[in-house]
């Protein structure tokens, strides 16, 4: 009897343990991704992302003999469809960790096994599930160094090699074309732009973590925090969409630890943080759609989406040059540089004293690496109301911050074009790319700033203090 392996965040073939399990189980595999509404419900970038990872993750399939059947649906729905339709006698897929896709899995495992249906999940998606990390006094780490000192040593599995071949089925099921879908109908802006740099899919994600473990990772330590430098691994896209899976991008880092690489170490700690996010998002959801410190929860934040502060931020339009520079560059291309996400994050959260949730939701809809827990961690963090966070009173500074991380205004060249003789293409391509209700024009005047930097930072500390902490 088939098994349908039930694909979502682990588009590859190589270290893929359900997939692997699948082959073994005997039988036809068939690989199957759900439009659902978990998908539908996708911000605009990462959707379009998704829509890249879908044709390579096809073709990858197509070469092996196998086939990527695409449905549209209710998951349960479309899954107990398939096992009518195919005769399958297994559903075979990767864990994942936020609430509604563990509520949804869960409820599936038990609806199928009622059923006589094999149900079995895998992980793929993590180097150490949320389960397997305790604190000395049980109960999951709040804090991430001691959590970074309990798992540098374990041992992780090296990553399995792609199946020789995935058994295909007589006769294949119905499936959607992938284009019909208009996952990229959304990103109408600067899609063009992002395509330029995006390299989706598995083999392109194991050449540049090949190029950034033997090179780039040298490196690593000084160029990381260099807004307007290629000098971060470029892996978070890749991971979002599991087109790599964090064991192998493990293992490579540990290869160039052993050969004496000197960023090695800081790029593990990397990828423990993202483990972290995901340890805080299972054992306190909550940290996905309120303040993880409930103190927090009453801090007088402004939520109001419409205002001023707010549109000038989304808009990179605040005034201040490495905020704008940040937040075009994000809206044009997908990406954003993760001290850049701290610097915009600061501000929103601080000078413009707007809700970190804001940003959170901006980011979701702009962010083609867009990851629930990574993302909400890093904002809490920023605005000092999650776990392990930076405490509120560090305000970032963006103007030093600048000085000191583009100090030969590389980035700002990229993406400001006000009141420039000569504005590079990339700069311009942002104002090709918003939409024409915005009515904004490079040839406009460079704005005032939406509020005076020392005066956003004294409003943002009387807050803090009038709350007594
Ligand atoms: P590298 O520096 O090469 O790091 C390697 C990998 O480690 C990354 O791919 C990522 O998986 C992980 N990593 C690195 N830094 C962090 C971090 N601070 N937290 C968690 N994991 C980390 N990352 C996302 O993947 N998706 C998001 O939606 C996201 N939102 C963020 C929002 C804010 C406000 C902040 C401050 C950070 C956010 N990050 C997010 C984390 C970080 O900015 C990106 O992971 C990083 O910029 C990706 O670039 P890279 O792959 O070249 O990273």
């Amino acid at each position: 009897k088939p098994t349908l392996l039930w694909l979502r965040r682990d588009l590859r073939l190589g270290d893929h343990p359900a997939l692997l399990a699948a082959c073994h189980r005997g039988g036809p595999v068939i690989p199957v991704f759900i439009r659902d509404e978990t998908v539908d419900d996708l911000g605009a970038a990462p959707k379009w992302r998704l829509r890249l990872s879908l044709k390579v993750m096809a073709e990858s399939l197509a070469q092996k003999g196998s086939q990527l059947i695409l449905r549209a649906g209710n998951a349960q729905d479309v899954l107990e469809q398939l096992i009518v339709e195919t005769g399958a006698g297994a559903v075979y897929w990767t864990r994942l960790y936020d609430p509604q896709a563990t509520a949804r899995d869960s409820a599936i495992k038990a609806g199928l096994k009622d059923r006589g249906i094999e149900a079995q999940s895998f992980n793929g998606h993590l180097l150490f599930e949320p389960w397997t990390v305790e604190t000395k006094q049980g109960g999951y780490y709040k804090v991430y160094t001691p959590m970074w000192n309990a798992v540098k040593n374990r041992d992780v599995a090296p990553p399995d090699a792609a199946p020789a071949e995935i058994p295909a089925p007589d006769h294949w099921p119905e499936s959607d074309v992938l284009e019909d879908w208009n996952l990229g109908a959304a990103m109408r802006r600067g899609a063009a732009v992002a395509a330029s740099w995006q390299r989706p899919g598995e083999t392109c994600a194991r050449d540049r973590l090949g190029w950034f473990s033997y090179e780039g990772i040298d490196s690593y330590g000084t160029a990381r925090n260099m807004v307007g430098v290629d000098g971060t691994s470029g892996m978070s896209d890749y991971l979002a969409l599991g087109e790599i899976s964090a064991r192998e991008c493990w293992h490579a880092g540990l290869s160039a630890l052993h050969r004496g690489a000197s960023g090695a170490e800081t790029w593990l700690k990397e990828l423990v943080w993202r483990e972290f996010a995901y340890h805080l998002m299972y054992h306190t959801p909550h940290i996905l759609t309120d303040s993880w410190r409930p103190e927090w929860s009453a801090f007088p934040w402004h939520e109001d989406e419409q205002s001023v502060e707010v549109r000038a931020w989304t808009r990179g339009r605040t005034g201040v040059p490495f905020v704008d520079a940040a937040m075009r560059e994000m809206y044009v291309t997908g990406r954003m540089h993760n001290r850049a996400r701290m610097i915009v994050a600061s501000y929103l959260t601080k000078h413009l004293g707007c809700h970190w949730r804001i940003g959170q939701r901006w980011f979701e809809e702009c962010l083609t690496d867009w990851d629930p827990a990574s993302n909400a961690m890093g904002w809490q963090w920023v605005a000092g109301s999650g776990p392990d966070a930076a405490p509120y009173f560090r305000i970032f500074n963006p103007e030093t911050q600048l000085e000191k991380f583009d100090p030969d205004g590389e980035f700002i060249a990229r993406w400001i074009a006000e009141e420039k003789d000569s504005p590079s293409p990339t700069a311009l391509a942002y104002f090709d790319a918003v939409p024409k209700s915005w009515n904004l024009s490079p040839k406009d005047a460079y704005p005032q700033p939406v509020v005076e930097l020392s005066v956003g930072r004294k409003r943002a500390l009387a807050a803090y203090e009038a709350r007594n902490f």
